[in-house]
């Protein structure tokens, strides 16, 4: 379909998107939607581990890839990351896809697809877009089911507090009818 290859894949992936899992968790506790982020050198160094901040930092680009995008380019003291991978647990947005590309990362390992916003090659494939100049190589689906129970445990938890309020508000609309 496009230039996303899936499933599970050798090489020791699976070690870095569980801690992009556990900083998607980190963000759950925040109650921001639960995505992580990883960023690895070419020899296997962690550069950068971030998680969704948005409500935190009162700031629509401070997704998981994003906050680590910045945090490597510190750390290597460059804005071109290359020979990098990054890990997240969530395929990367249009907009993250965007600072993807600007930073040539060379790999992209993704756990969920996003359905809403995917640039990884769901709603947009941007790497395989033959007009940008540069492609890098996207792996989607590694430790999926994980990835995806945590944003379909939050979302739902969300959803039954949103009943719950609606429920006390129509319990004190009643109350005053009384
Ligand atoms: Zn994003």
């Amino acid at each position: 379909m496009n230039s996303v290859k899936t499933g599970e894949i050798v090489g020791g992936h699976g070690r870095w998107m569980a801690i992009a899992i556990e900083e998607a968790e980190q963000a759950g506790l925040e109650s921001e939607v639960p995505v992580g982020a990883v960023i690895a050198g070419s020899d296997g160094e962690l550069l950068a581990r971030a998680h969704n901040s948005v409500i935190r930092l009162s700031d629509p680009t401070a997704h998981a890839e994003i906050l680590a995008l910045r945090i490597a380019g510190k750390k290597i003291g460059n804005y071109r990351l290359l020979n990098t991978t990054l890990y997240v647990t969530l395929e990367p947005c249009i907009m993250c896809m965007g600072a993807i590309l600007h930073a040539r990362v060379s790999r992209i390992v993704f756990g969920a697809r996003d359905l809403k916003w995917g640039g990884a090659g769901t709603l947009y494939d941007f790497a395989g877009d033959a007009r940008l100049n540069h492609h890098p190589e996207i792996f989607g689906g590694v430790l999926e089911n994980s990835c995806k129970t945590l944003l379909q445990d939050f979302f739902s938890v969300k959803r039954k507090s949103v009943a719950l309020n609606h429920g006390s508000c129509h319990k004190q609309a009643s109350d005053l009818l009384k």
